[in-house]
């Protein structure tokens, strides 16, 4: 029944357009892909419901539904919102120490992303400096410090010392002395959100004055990254966020979520526990994967290569106003070599589909045909009618082919124009027209 609605609507207004109607099931599914990726329950609400608001109205493709075509809306959305902000770091020139302080929950890859990004800088020639600054988990400066001398980079560490700010405070001194141009600073993270924790990195911010204020988010704790992003934006006012664990089977929702509530751009993702695991943020990777619904954008795609709702509509003007020339004939077949197939030509050309039979339209004619076409001037192009005897023998020469075939290819356009003209001047092939668009 939908598709019949769909066909009254295709007739009534020429091409359907989206409504909250016949949205509703793909407005559904969306939303349960979302939830299955783990975003949030709110941010999903909220996303679904802004995309459904501003793609009310808009033209619908021929040859996808508007189901499929909102889905296509979305995921650019999804792409758009994830990657709209700069994402590189903002550091400072090489004489200046730029700081980079890392924070986040336990177990969230803080330390391991620090050593990530430490490799990664020094590898663009930065001197990077890592600072021990977690002194709650017992072995975490011993573990900071084997990383650093598996990556040669060098560690500021003060063994024993239950100070992270007095270690800070040795780092940056260092720096300085030793021309080290980045320092980051791994900090201490807690099973949960505490306000404990929350006090020690605002100290430790305030001391630093970090360019980057980076939360390491484990991708995998889809609900939790909310709260735990917002706290964190609260306490210190991130500038970035780094999502590790990206290796996992998780779509990755939480990237989503963070986004939508602490407003901060995702600057790389983890991928794995090597040192060089670290990936630049790549927004259309990590929109499909959350949407998970490939299939549909890359048709929606296909279909906006070949034919977008605009070009539908300014073929349609012209096939009324019999301005239909070889030009737009020449474009058709430009259209169908994307798609591969005679059969799309048929359908694309209105009033066209069952009306020639296909065998007449095979691959090789068309080359020959479009050969002949782009031998003409554009003169020629715009008027078939002026194309005289001389004419043919000068477009024959020019397209290897002979003056009977350029004939030929004349008399079956005049032909063909002819009918469109006819087809859509009759009020009953009028709405199958328009169906076709
Ligand atoms: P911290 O407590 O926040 O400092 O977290 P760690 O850096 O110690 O990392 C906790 C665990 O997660 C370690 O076993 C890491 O090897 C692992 N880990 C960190 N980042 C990634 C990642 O991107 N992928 C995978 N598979 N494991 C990671
Ligand atoms: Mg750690």
């Amino acid at each position: 029944l939908s598709d019949r609605l769909n066909n009254v609507v295709r007739s009534v207004s020429g091409k359907s357009r989206i409504t909250e109607q016949n949205i509703a099931d793909a407005v559904e599914e969306i939303k349960v892909a979302l939830l299955e990726a783990d975003v949030n329950l709110k941010v999903v609400r909220r996303f679904v419901s802004r995309t459904v608001r501003e793609a009310s109205g808009e033209s619908v493709l021929r040859s996808v539904s508007p189901g499929q075509q909102f889905v296509k809306v979305v995921y650019d959305k999804l792409v758009e919102f994830l990657g709209d902000e700069r994402q590189d770091l903002a550091l400072r020139g090489p004489d200046v120490p730029s700081v980079i302080l890392f924070a986040g929950l336990q177990g969230s890859g803080k330390t391991t992303s620090a050593a990530k990004l430490a490799l990664r800088l020094k590898k663009e020639g930065r001197r990077p400096l890592l600072v021990a600054a977690d002194l709650v988990r017992p072995a975490a400066v011993d573990q900071l410090q084997q990383l650093g001398e598996r990556i040669g980079i060098p560690v500021e560490a003060i063994p024993g010392s239950k100070d992270p700010k007095a270690v800070v405070k040795a780092g940056l001194a260092r720096a300085k002395k030793e021309q080290l141009n980045v320092v980051i600073i791994d900090t201490a993270g807690r099973m949960q959100v505490d306000e404990a924790l929350m006090e020690e990195i605002r100290q430790v911010s305030a001391l630093a004055k970090p360019d980057e204020r980076i939360l390491v988010a484990d991708a995998m704790t889809g609900q939790n990254a909310v709260e735990v992003a917002r706290a964190f934006h609260e306490s210190v006012d991130l500038t970035g966020v780094i999502l590790s664990k990206f290796d996992s089977d998780t779509r990755g929702g939480a990237a989503l979520s963070i986004k939508t509530i602490a407003g901060t751009p995702i600057k790389f993702i983890g991928t794995g526990e090597g040192v060089e695991d670290l990936e630049p943020f790549y927004p259309e990777r990590i929109a499909s994967r959350i949407l998970g619904m490939g299939d549909v954008v890359s048709l929606v795609e296909k279909a906006q290569e070949t034919i977008g709702a605009d070009d539908a509509e300014r073929l349609q003007k012209k096939i009324r106003s019999a301005t239909f020339t070889l030009e737009d004939y020449l474009e058709q077949f430009q259209r169908v070599r994307k798609m591969g197939s005679v059969q799309s030509l048929l359908e694309m050309i209105p009033g066209m589909k069952g009306n020639i039979d296909p065998d007449q339209l095979d691959m090789d004619q068309m080359k020959r045909e479009e050969a002949i076409i782009l031998s003409m001037t554009r003169e020629e192009r715009h008027n078939h009618r002026i194309i005289g005897m001389s004419r043919r023998k000068r477009i024959a020469a020019g397209s290897g082919s002979s003056v009977f075939e350029v004939g030929q290819l004349i008399k079956r356009f005049d032909k063909m124009r002819a009918m469109m003209k006819k087809v859509s001047k009759n009020k009953k092939y009028q709405s199958q027209l328009m169906a076709q668009m």
